[in-house]
C-alpha cells in the first residue's frame, strides 16, 4: 500500500531502536500469536491479508535486515522460518501462505529489525508489487 511504500521510502537504515524493541519490551501492545525465549510474533497493524503476522528475533544483534546477516545469525534465520511453519500451521492457514522478507529501501522495508512476515488466507497473486 501506498503508506507503507512512503514509510519506507522515510525510514532511516540503522542499528538504533526500532518499535519492535517497544514491542518485545511490552512498552507499546501488541497481539501477540506465539513466543518463546528467541522469538516473538505477533498481528501486523496494518494486515494486507486477512492473517498477517510478524515474527521478529528477541534479540536483534546486529540483524536489522537480512542483507546484514552473518555467520552467527544462520540459527536465528532458521528459527524464524521455522517459527513461521508452527504459527500458519496454528492460524489454520492449511491451503498455503506467503513469507516475506523486505530488506532496504528498494526491497520495501520500513522497520529496521530483520522480520518475516507471514501473509495467508486469500489468494496470493504474482507478481508481488
Ligand atoms: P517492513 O515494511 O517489511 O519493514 O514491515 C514493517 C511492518 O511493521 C509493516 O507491515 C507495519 O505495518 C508493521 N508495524 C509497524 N508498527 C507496528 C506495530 N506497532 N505493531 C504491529 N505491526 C507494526
Amino acid at each position: 500500500m501506498a503508506s507503507e511504500t512512503e514509510a519506507a521510502l522515510a525510514a532511516t537504515p540503522s542499528d538504533g531502536p526500532t518499535v519492535f524493541d517497544k514491542i518485545i519490551n511490552k512498552e507499546i501492545p501488541s497481539t501477540v500469536v506465539y513466543e518463546d525465549d528467541k522469538v516473538l510474533a505477533f498481528r501486523d497493524i496494518d494486515p494486507q491479508a486477512p492473517t498477517h503476522i510478524l515474527i521478529i528475533p528477541k534479540v536483534r544483534d546486529g540483524l536489522t535486515g537480512l542483507s546484514k546477516a552473518e555467520e552467527r545469525h544462520c540459527e536465528i534465520l532458521g528459527r524464524l522460518l521455522c517459527t513461521a511453519k508452527l504459527v500458519a500451521k496454528q492460524e489454520g492457514l492449511d491451503d498455503g501462505f506467503r513469507i516475506v522478507i523486505n530488506d532496504g529501501r528498494d526491497g520495501g522495508q520500513s522497520v529496521y529489525h530483520i522480520h518475516v512476515h507471514l501473509i495467508g488466507g486469500r489468494q496470493m497473486g504474482w507478481p508481488p508489487f
